[in-house]
Protein backbone atom coordinates (compact mmCIF):
# COMPACT_ATOMS: atom_id res chain seq x y z
CA UNK A 1 0.00 0.00 0.00
CA UNK A 2 1.54 3.38 -0.90
CA UNK A 3 1.56 6.02 1.63
CA UNK A 4 1.44 9.78 2.21
CA UNK A 5 4.22 11.38 3.96
CA UNK A 6 5.29 15.33 3.99
CA UNK A 7 9.09 15.12 2.95
CA UNK A 8 11.49 18.05 2.05
CA UNK A 9 13.44 17.95 -1.23
CA UNK A 10 17.13 19.78 -0.87
CA UNK A 11 18.32 21.73 -3.64
CA UNK A 12 21.21 24.36 -4.11
CA UNK A 13 20.58 27.51 -5.24
CA UNK A 14 22.26 30.78 -6.53
CA UNK A 15 21.47 33.89 -4.73
CA UNK A 16 21.62 37.42 -6.64
CA UNK A 17 23.81 39.84 -4.59
CA UNK A 18 20.11 41.66 -3.55
CA UNK A 19 18.61 38.17 -2.79
CA UNK A 20 21.84 37.26 -0.71
CA UNK A 21 21.83 40.44 1.43
CA UNK A 22 17.82 40.28 2.12
CA UNK A 23 18.65 36.26 3.13
CA UNK A 24 21.80 37.52 5.01
CA UNK A 25 19.90 40.48 6.90
CA UNK A 26 16.88 37.72 7.71
CA UNK A 27 19.25 35.36 9.28
CA UNK A 28 20.43 38.06 11.66
CA UNK A 29 17.18 38.74 12.08
CA UNK A 30 15.96 35.27 13.07
CA UNK A 31 19.37 34.82 15.27
CA UNK A 32 18.14 37.78 16.97
CA UNK A 33 14.98 36.86 17.67
CA UNK A 34 15.40 33.84 18.84
CA UNK A 35 18.28 34.44 21.29
CA UNK A 36 16.08 37.64 22.74
CA UNK A 37 13.34 35.07 23.41
CA UNK A 38 15.77 32.35 24.92
CA UNK A 39 17.26 35.44 27.10
CA UNK A 40 13.48 36.32 27.83
CA UNK A 41 12.59 32.81 28.95
CA UNK A 42 15.93 32.12 30.66
CA UNK A 43 15.29 34.79 32.96
CA UNK A 44 11.65 33.94 33.84
CA UNK A 45 12.35 30.23 34.26
CA UNK A 46 15.47 30.25 36.48
CA UNK A 47 14.66 33.34 37.86
CA UNK A 48 10.97 32.78 38.61
CA UNK A 49 10.33 29.27 37.54
CA UNK A 50 7.66 30.85 35.54
CA UNK A 51 6.84 29.50 31.64
CA UNK A 52 6.70 31.78 28.88
CA UNK A 53 4.37 31.12 25.99
CA UNK A 54 4.72 30.95 22.31
CA UNK A 55 2.26 33.87 23.05
CA UNK A 56 3.95 35.32 25.06
CA UNK A 57 7.14 35.90 22.77
CA UNK A 58 5.36 36.52 19.80
CA UNK A 59 3.65 39.48 21.69
CA UNK A 60 7.05 40.88 22.88
CA UNK A 61 8.66 40.12 19.18
CA UNK A 62 5.63 43.01 18.41
CA UNK A 63 6.99 45.21 20.98
CA UNK A 64 10.41 45.00 19.93
CA UNK A 65 9.60 45.96 16.89
CA UNK A 66 7.84 49.32 17.86
CA UNK A 67 11.48 50.10 19.59
CA UNK A 68 13.83 52.14 17.95
CA UNK A 69 16.92 50.20 18.02
CA UNK A 70 14.84 47.09 16.94
CA UNK A 71 12.88 49.13 14.72
CA UNK A 72 15.06 47.08 11.67
CA UNK A 73 13.25 44.14 12.50
CA UNK A 74 10.07 44.89 10.61
CA UNK A 75 12.49 45.11 6.99
CA UNK A 76 12.41 41.40 6.79
CA UNK A 77 9.73 39.15 6.48
CA UNK A 78 8.07 38.41 9.42
CA UNK A 79 7.14 34.42 9.02
CA UNK A 80 10.87 34.01 9.61
CA UNK A 81 11.08 35.38 13.18
CA UNK A 82 7.63 33.89 13.92
CA UNK A 83 9.04 30.35 12.94
CA UNK A 84 11.72 31.07 14.81
CA UNK A 85 9.82 31.35 18.16
CA UNK A 86 8.08 28.54 17.41
CA UNK A 87 11.22 26.37 17.00
CA UNK A 88 12.34 27.81 20.17
CA UNK A 89 8.78 26.76 21.70
CA UNK A 90 9.07 23.22 20.49
CA UNK A 91 12.81 23.41 21.85
CA UNK A 92 11.46 24.19 25.45
CA UNK A 93 8.82 21.41 25.24
CA UNK A 94 11.59 19.21 24.67
CA UNK A 95 13.37 20.17 27.47
CA UNK A 96 10.59 20.15 29.62
CA UNK A 97 9.78 16.94 28.88
CA UNK A 98 13.10 15.94 29.51
CA UNK A 99 13.86 14.85 25.66
CA UNK A 100 16.45 17.55 25.07
CA UNK A 101 18.76 19.73 27.35
CA UNK A 102 18.28 23.23 27.75
CA UNK A 103 17.87 25.44 24.68
CA UNK A 104 21.60 27.06 23.91
CA UNK A 105 21.78 30.28 21.54
CA UNK A 106 22.45 30.53 18.33
CA UNK A 107 25.88 31.86 17.98
CA UNK A 108 26.94 33.55 14.80
CA UNK A 109 29.62 31.49 13.93
CA UNK A 110 28.96 27.97 14.77
CA UNK A 111 25.29 27.81 14.04
CA UNK A 112 24.25 27.18 10.24
CA UNK A 113 22.04 30.29 9.21
CA UNK A 114 18.66 29.30 8.25
CA UNK A 115 15.14 31.15 7.81
CA UNK A 116 11.88 28.91 7.29
CA UNK A 117 8.87 30.55 5.30
CA UNK A 118 5.43 29.23 5.70
CA UNK A 119 2.73 29.37 2.88
CA UNK A 120 1.74 33.00 3.18
CA UNK A 121 5.64 34.14 2.83
CA UNK A 122 6.32 32.58 -0.69
CA UNK A 123 4.38 32.26 -4.32
CA UNK A 124 5.19 29.08 -5.66
CA UNK A 125 3.66 29.11 -9.88
CA UNK A 126 4.69 26.87 -12.71
CA UNK A 127 7.58 25.64 -10.75
CA UNK A 128 9.23 28.86 -9.86
CA UNK A 129 9.18 29.86 -6.08
CA UNK A 130 9.44 33.29 -4.93
CA UNK A 131 10.27 34.85 -1.27
CA UNK A 132 8.84 37.35 0.62
CA UNK A 133 10.39 40.68 -0.21
CA UNK A 134 11.72 39.14 -3.17
CA UNK A 135 11.15 40.59 -6.94
CA UNK A 136 12.63 37.02 -8.77
CA UNK A 137 12.53 33.94 -7.87
CA UNK A 138 14.77 31.97 -6.78
CA UNK A 139 17.53 30.24 -9.00
CA UNK A 140 17.02 26.57 -8.48
CA UNK A 141 19.28 24.10 -9.62
CA UNK A 142 16.44 20.96 -9.94
CA UNK A 143 18.78 18.19 -9.02
CA UNK A 144 16.22 15.93 -8.87
CA UNK A 145 12.30 16.17 -9.45
CA UNK A 146 9.69 17.32 -7.10
CA UNK A 147 6.74 15.29 -6.94
CA UNK A 148 3.74 15.49 -9.39
CA UNK A 149 1.63 18.19 -8.81
CA UNK A 150 3.57 18.87 -5.63
CA UNK A 151 2.86 22.15 -3.66
CA UNK A 152 5.31 22.88 -0.88
CA UNK A 153 4.00 23.76 2.81
CA UNK A 154 7.21 24.94 3.84
CA UNK A 155 10.22 26.73 2.57
CA UNK A 156 13.31 26.63 4.31
CA UNK A 157 16.53 28.60 3.01
CA UNK A 158 19.92 28.24 4.69
CA UNK A 159 23.70 28.74 4.38
CA UNK A 160 26.27 26.26 4.92
CA UNK A 161 29.78 27.14 6.64
CA UNK A 162 31.19 26.70 3.38
CA UNK A 163 28.99 29.43 1.89
CA UNK A 164 26.92 27.56 -0.01
CA UNK A 165 23.40 28.11 0.01
CA UNK A 166 20.09 25.63 -0.15
CA UNK A 167 16.51 25.61 -0.12
CA UNK A 168 14.56 22.75 1.61
CA UNK A 169 10.50 22.63 -0.22
CA UNK A 170 8.66 20.48 1.89
CA UNK A 171 6.07 19.09 -0.49
CA UNK A 172 3.23 15.90 -0.01
CA UNK A 173 4.39 12.46 -1.35
CA UNK A 174 3.73 9.38 -2.02
CA UNK A 175 5.52 6.47 -1.04
CA UNK A 176 5.44 2.87 -3.04
CA UNK A 177 4.83 0.07 -1.03
CA UNK A 178 8.14 -1.57 -0.32
CA UNK A 179 8.08 -5.94 -0.75
CA UNK A 180 6.51 -7.60 1.64
CA UNK A 181 8.53 -9.72 3.96
CA UNK A 182 9.22 -11.60 7.14
CA UNK A 183 13.03 -10.84 7.75
CA UNK A 184 14.25 -8.87 10.62
CA UNK A 185 17.90 -7.44 11.36
CA UNK A 186 19.41 -6.32 14.53
CA UNK A 187 21.73 -3.23 13.30
CA UNK A 188 24.75 -2.00 15.65
CA UNK A 189 27.26 0.71 15.50
CA UNK A 190 30.56 -1.27 14.89
CA UNK A 191 33.90 -0.82 15.63
CA UNK A 192 35.91 -2.30 12.95
CA UNK A 193 32.98 -1.00 10.60
CA UNK A 194 30.52 1.62 10.23
CA UNK A 195 27.73 -1.02 10.89
CA UNK A 196 27.39 -4.23 11.25
CA UNK A 197 24.03 -6.38 10.82
CA UNK A 198 23.26 -9.55 12.13
CA UNK A 199 23.58 -11.31 9.05
CA UNK A 200 27.11 -11.11 9.49
CA UNK A 201 28.19 -8.50 6.53
CA UNK A 202 29.71 -5.78 7.76
CA UNK A 203 29.06 -2.43 6.14
CA UNK A 204 32.07 -0.44 6.05
CA UNK A 205 32.69 3.78 5.87
CA UNK A 206 32.73 5.32 1.93
CA UNK A 207 35.80 4.52 0.13
CA UNK A 208 36.14 8.94 -0.02
CA UNK A 209 35.98 8.98 3.60
CA UNK A 210 39.70 8.13 4.49
CA UNK A 211 41.44 9.95 2.07
CA UNK A 212 38.68 12.98 2.64
CA UNK A 213 39.31 12.76 6.61
CA UNK A 214 43.28 13.46 5.45
CA UNK A 215 42.84 16.43 3.45
CA UNK A 216 40.32 17.87 6.36
CA UNK A 217 43.64 17.36 8.39
CA UNK A 218 45.90 19.03 6.02
CA UNK A 219 43.63 22.01 5.94
CA UNK A 220 43.09 22.20 9.66
CA UNK A 221 46.75 21.94 10.35
CA UNK A 222 47.22 25.15 7.73
CA UNK A 223 44.17 27.45 8.88
CA UNK A 224 46.05 27.14 12.53
CA UNK A 225 49.06 28.17 10.64
CA UNK A 226 47.44 30.99 9.16
CA UNK A 227 47.79 34.91 11.48
CA UNK A 228 44.55 35.90 13.13
CA UNK A 229 42.43 37.83 11.40
CA UNK A 230 44.38 38.05 7.97
CA UNK A 231 42.85 37.19 4.77
CA UNK A 232 44.99 33.58 4.03
CA UNK A 233 43.50 32.46 7.48
CA UNK A 234 39.60 33.57 5.84
CA UNK A 235 40.80 31.38 2.76
CA UNK A 236 41.88 28.60 4.65
CA UNK A 237 38.95 28.63 6.75
CA UNK A 238 36.94 28.03 3.99
CA UNK A 239 38.98 25.54 3.08
CA UNK A 240 38.11 23.55 5.85
CA UNK A 241 34.60 24.06 5.51
CA UNK A 242 34.53 22.81 1.76
CA UNK A 243 36.26 19.73 2.84
CA UNK A 244 34.16 19.25 6.09
CA UNK A 245 31.02 19.53 3.73
CA UNK A 246 31.86 16.92 1.34
CA UNK A 247 33.15 14.43 3.40
CA UNK A 248 29.48 15.67 5.22
CA UNK A 249 27.62 15.32 1.82
CA UNK A 250 28.96 12.02 0.77
CA UNK A 251 28.41 10.33 4.08
CA UNK A 252 24.81 11.15 3.73
CA UNK A 253 24.64 9.75 0.39
CA UNK A 254 25.90 7.02 1.61
CA UNK A 255 24.09 6.62 4.85
CA UNK A 256 20.62 7.11 2.44
CA UNK A 257 21.75 3.86 0.43
CA UNK A 258 22.04 1.60 3.58
CA UNK A 259 19.21 2.79 5.28
CA UNK A 260 16.74 2.52 1.94
CA UNK A 261 18.10 -1.25 1.78
CA UNK A 262 18.27 -2.17 5.18
CA UNK A 263 13.93 -0.65 5.35
CA UNK A 264 13.25 -2.21 1.89
CA UNK A 265 14.82 -5.91 2.86
CA UNK A 266 13.12 -6.03 6.39
CA UNK A 267 10.15 -5.63 8.55
CA UNK A 268 11.52 -5.25 11.91
CA UNK A 269 14.70 -3.30 12.01
CA UNK A 270 16.08 -3.25 15.22
CA UNK A 271 19.06 -1.13 16.89
CA UNK A 272 20.52 0.01 20.02
CA UNK A 273 19.68 3.06 21.63
CA UNK A 274 23.06 4.56 21.81
CA UNK A 275 23.56 8.13 23.10
CA UNK A 276 26.04 10.33 21.48
CA UNK A 277 27.37 11.77 24.84
CA UNK A 278 28.34 7.84 25.81
CA UNK A 279 30.03 7.45 23.06
CA UNK A 280 32.27 10.39 22.19
CA UNK A 281 33.61 10.19 26.04
CA UNK A 282 35.63 7.11 24.34
CA UNK A 283 38.35 8.92 22.26
CA UNK A 284 39.52 5.93 20.53
CA UNK A 285 35.61 4.47 19.31
CA UNK A 286 35.12 8.15 18.28
CA UNK A 287 38.10 8.12 15.89
CA UNK A 288 36.88 4.67 14.75
CA UNK A 289 33.66 4.80 13.94
CA UNK A 290 31.24 8.52 13.28
CA UNK A 291 29.18 9.20 15.79
CA UNK A 292 27.08 12.10 14.04
CA UNK A 293 26.69 9.12 11.25
CA UNK A 294 25.28 6.85 13.39
CA UNK A 295 23.02 9.60 14.82
CA UNK A 296 22.21 10.15 11.07
CA UNK A 297 21.52 6.77 9.70
CA UNK A 298 19.14 5.88 13.15
CA UNK A 299 17.33 8.94 12.19
CA UNK A 300 16.89 8.06 8.44
CA UNK A 301 15.73 4.28 9.75
CA UNK A 302 13.46 5.85 11.84
CA UNK A 303 11.48 7.96 9.48
CA UNK A 304 11.82 5.89 6.48
CA UNK A 305 10.65 3.10 8.96
CA UNK A 306 7.60 4.74 8.85
CA UNK A 307 6.94 5.42 5.36
CA UNK A 308 7.25 2.06 4.51
CA UNK A 309 5.12 0.62 7.37
CA UNK A 310 8.50 -1.26 8.85
CA UNK A 311 8.79 -1.90 12.05
CA UNK A 312 11.59 -0.20 14.24
CA UNK A 313 12.38 -1.79 17.43
CA UNK A 314 15.06 0.05 20.35
CA UNK A 315 16.25 -1.72 22.59
CA UNK A 316 17.80 -0.20 25.66
CA UNK A 317 21.17 0.72 25.52
CA UNK A 318 22.21 -0.57 28.77
CA UNK A 319 21.62 -4.46 27.72
CA UNK A 320 24.96 -6.01 27.40
CA UNK A 321 25.25 -6.71 23.51
CA UNK A 322 28.93 -6.44 22.63
CA UNK A 323 29.88 -8.69 25.26
CA UNK A 324 27.22 -11.30 25.51
CA UNK A 325 27.70 -14.14 24.16
CA UNK A 326 24.76 -15.02 21.98
CA UNK A 327 25.18 -18.66 21.74
CA UNK A 328 25.40 -19.67 25.21
CA UNK A 329 24.20 -16.39 26.94
CA UNK A 330 27.64 -16.06 28.84
CA UNK A 331 27.94 -12.36 29.37
CA UNK A 332 31.79 -11.55 29.83
CA UNK A 333 33.15 -8.79 32.90
CA UNK A 334 34.54 -6.60 30.28
CA UNK A 335 35.45 -6.67 26.66
CA UNK A 336 38.25 -3.90 25.67
CA UNK A 337 37.73 -2.06 22.59
CA UNK A 338 41.01 -3.47 20.71
CA UNK A 339 39.68 -6.71 20.91
CA UNK A 340 37.80 -7.75 17.47
CA UNK A 341 37.12 -11.44 18.00
CA UNK A 342 36.85 -13.43 20.94
CA UNK A 343 36.25 -17.02 21.88
CA UNK A 344 33.40 -17.75 25.11
CA UNK A 345 33.86 -20.73 27.05
CA UNK A 346 31.51 -22.48 25.74
CA UNK A 347 33.91 -22.58 22.41
CA UNK A 348 31.79 -19.86 20.30
CA UNK A 349 33.68 -17.79 18.35
CA UNK A 350 32.51 -14.31 17.69
CA UNK A 351 33.04 -11.22 15.60
CA UNK A 352 32.46 -8.56 18.13
CA UNK A 353 30.84 -6.48 15.66
CA UNK A 354 28.72 -9.35 14.37
CA UNK A 355 27.74 -10.73 17.89
CA UNK A 356 26.44 -7.55 19.29
CA UNK A 357 24.17 -6.65 16.04
CA UNK A 358 22.75 -10.46 16.50
CA UNK A 359 22.43 -9.65 20.13
CA UNK A 360 21.09 -6.48 19.32
CA UNK A 361 18.16 -8.44 17.16
CA UNK A 362 17.72 -11.28 19.49
CA UNK A 363 16.79 -8.28 22.53
CA UNK A 364 14.57 -6.52 19.70
CA UNK A 365 12.22 -9.68 19.11
CA UNK A 366 11.89 -10.69 22.57
CA UNK A 367 11.10 -7.30 23.96
CA UNK A 368 7.98 -7.11 20.84
CA UNK A 369 7.33 -10.42 22.24
CA UNK A 370 6.92 -9.29 25.81
CA UNK A 371 5.10 -5.55 24.48
CA UNK A 372 7.34 -4.31 26.88
CA UNK A 373 10.85 -2.28 27.33
CA UNK A 374 10.54 -0.49 24.68
CA UNK A 375 11.81 2.91 24.73
CA UNK A 376 9.94 5.74 23.65
CA UNK A 377 11.21 7.61 20.73
CA UNK A 378 13.05 10.94 20.02
CA UNK A 379 11.20 13.45 18.07
CA UNK A 380 13.07 14.73 14.90
CA UNK A 381 10.45 17.62 14.75
CA UNK A 382 12.74 20.42 13.74
CA UNK A 383 12.75 19.10 10.07
CA UNK A 384 9.48 18.77 10.52
CA UNK A 385 8.61 15.43 9.41
CA UNK A 386 8.94 13.60 12.93
CA UNK A 387 7.03 10.31 12.80
CA UNK A 388 8.41 9.55 16.39
CA UNK A 389 4.59 8.82 17.54
CA UNK A 390 3.56 6.47 15.08
CA UNK A 391 6.69 4.64 15.67
CA UNK A 392 6.51 4.32 19.23
CA UNK A 393 3.20 2.92 18.62
CA UNK A 394 4.31 0.77 15.88
CA UNK A 395 7.75 -0.58 18.00
CA UNK A 396 5.30 -1.08 20.83
CA UNK A 397 2.68 -2.73 19.28
CA UNK A 398 5.27 -4.75 17.45
CA UNK A 399 4.69 -8.40 16.57
CA UNK A 400 7.04 -11.28 17.49
CA UNK A 401 8.44 -12.64 14.84
CA UNK A 402 10.43 -16.17 14.13
ZN1 LIG B 1 29.22 -18.81 24.88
Amino acid sequence: MARQVRRAFKYRFYPTAEQAAELSRTFGCVRLVYNKALEERTRAWYGEQRRISYLQSSAALTQWKKTEELAFLTEVSCVPLQQALRHLQAAFANFFAKRAAYPRFKSRKRSRCSAEYTRSAFTWRDGRLTLAKMAAPLDIRWSRHLPEGAEPSTVTVSRDSAGRWFVSLLCQDTIPAAPATDAAVGVDAGITSLVALSTGEKITNPRHERRDRARLAKAQRELARKAPGSVNRDKARRRVARVHARIVDRRRDFLHKVSTRLVRENQTVVVEDLIAGNLLKNRKLARAISDAAWRELRTMLEYKCAWYGRDLVVVDRWFPSTNLCGTCGTVRAELPLNVREWTCGCGSVHDRDVNAARNVLAAGLAVTACGDGVRPQRGTSRTGHSSAKQETQRATAGIARP
